[in-house]
């Protein structure tokens, strides 16, 4: 799978090699130290919101198969005329779908299970920030304001695999492709794999490409971290606790996952997607950097503040220096239509957000929400007008940087712009090591 994996990404002028450098060398190390300082490690979030567009699925599931209440009829508003169209479809297919996922075992709640723990300390010290935040303007909604927004603190819950497959999961992606991303054409097996055929991109305007690359993309990074951080043995180590053991890269996995013989020729752009996102979200920080820069980066400690206000700027200095950055202004140009299609660019990528809060297994749903607002997140700063200050006029042959901003990012979209990106770094550098282990 890594044959194809050289040369031109596409739609913009990098290749793969130069971001393999530039990443494993100079960023990986950096972007990973960055996340462990507890401005970045604590993320908040409501893991609680119900799924908007249909019954969870797999928590109903489970309870059809522990108590076998989950019938058709059980399933909120189908009584109240949910009609016989589209609607009804997923409560009809219900019953049948949950059986499939009683049988293919396709969730394992211990496995997903979430550590909620924060320690004493960090509690006391969360309290201030509370103080510190709320005295900040805000100007977006974001559901870390949420009654039931609680922190996570990112390091006792690392993104690996869960076991969380099966129509659930697939569900989800399924739903995010052929309804969120701009389908050039509906891939002539409807509902089968893969759900978007990379040959018709070219087909597509750039602004719908970029979209389809980044969301694949981040798909890419998702499964890299489940096959680099595979559950290779099991240690029970008590009831009700959650499972401990070896956990490591799985090459076989890998292979099945991306080898292109096994996915149609797809899987070496799926892989060129993880560098095009990662390229996206490394030109949001560079457009940002000179904002990000003057944050305070607030914990309460005036040492630890000052190391991450210098990590910060270490690490945005080294990615000011990238020579072959994502060139967002050649999108969104063309009069009228170019702001329908923002905004309706805007609303696909809202809805794919939302579509987070289906996910059916806690830990898969907290790093899917922080990685599509990370994405989210560096989407606004390229796209969004407010980020776009007239000051800021490029020097000669180069992108423009803002150094002032109308608009103000929440503490929860750095820190879900920083961790993305801490993600996809990571997975590229995983994606070298699977290089290794293959030769
Ligand atoms: P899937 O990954 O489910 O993909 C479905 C189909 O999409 C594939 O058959 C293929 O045709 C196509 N496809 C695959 N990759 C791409 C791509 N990059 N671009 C375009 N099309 C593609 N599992 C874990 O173990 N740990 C996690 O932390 C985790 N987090 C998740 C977060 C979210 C938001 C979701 C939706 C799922 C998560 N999963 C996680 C599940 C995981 O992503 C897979 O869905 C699961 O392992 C089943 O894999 P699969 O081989 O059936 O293919």
């Amino acid at each position: 799978c890594f044959d194809e994996l050289h040369g031109a990404l596409g739609d913009c002028s990098c290749n793969v090699d130069t971001i393999d450098y530039f990443n494993n060398v100079k960023i990986f190390p950096r972007v990973q130290s960055l996340v462990s300082k507890d401005y970045f490690r604590f993320y908040k979030v409501n893991l609680k919101k119900e799924c908007p567009f249909w019954v969870d699925d797999s928590r109903c599931a489970m309870k059809y198969c522990h108590i076998k209440t989950c019938t058709k009829e059980s399933v909120p508003g189908y009584e109240n005329g949910y009609g016989d169209s589209e609607m009804e479809a997923p409560a009809a297919k219900y019953s049948a779908e949950a059986q499939t996922i009683c049988n293919s075992d396709d969730h394992n709640p211990d496995l997903g299970y979430l550590n909620m723990t924060i320690s004493a300390a960090s509690q006391h010290e969360i309290a201030k920030w509370k103080v510190y935040d709320d005295a900040v303007e805000n100007f977006c909604e974001c559901d870390d304001r949420d009654a039931d927004a609680d922190y996570v603190d990112l390091s006792l819950n690392p993104e690996r695999y869960t076991g969380y497959k099966g129509p659930s999961a697939h569900r989800i992606w399924r739903s995010i492709y052929q309804e969120n991303c701009f389908r050039p054409k509906i891939n002539p097996y409807y509902d089968s794999f893969p759900y978007v055929l990379s040959s018709d991109l070219g087909n597509m305007c750039l602004e719908k490409r970029v979209f389809y690359r980044a969301v694949s993309g981040l798909h890419t990074s998702i499964n890299i971290h489940l096959c680099s951080k595979y559950l290779l043995s099991e240690k029970a180590v008590g009831f009700a606790a959650p499972p401990d053991g070896e956990w490591g890269p799985n090459l076989e996995e890998f292979q099945r996952r991306f080898d292109p013989s096994q996915t149609h020729g797809e899987s070496s752009n799926w892989l060129k997607n993880l560098y095009f996102v990662y390229l996206l979200e490394m030109r949001a920080l560079a457009k940002a950097g000179p904002y990000l820069e003057h944050e305070e980066y607030f914990t309460g400690s005036p040492t630890e503040d000052e190391e991450t206000r210098h990590a910060i700027r270490n690490m945005l200095g080294v990615i000011y220096t990238f020579p072959d950055h994502f060139n967002e202004s050649s999108m969104f140009n063309g009069g009228s239509q170019a702001a329908s299609l923002k905004n309706e660019f805007r609303d696909h990528f809202r809805n794919i957000s939302r579509i987070m809060d289906c996910v059916g297994c806690d830990k898969c749903k907290l790093w899917g929400k922080l990685q599509t607002q990370g994405l989210g997140t560096a989407l606004k700063i390229l796209f969004s007008s407010k980020w776009n200050s007239p000051e800021s006029d490029p020097p000669q042959g180069k992108l423009p940087l803002i150094h002032k901003s109308h608009e103000r990012l929440q503490r929860t979209e750095i820190v879900a712009l920083f961790n993305a990106f801490a993600r996809l770094s990571n997975s590229i550098r995983e994606l070298e090591n699977f290089r290794i282990l293959l030769r």
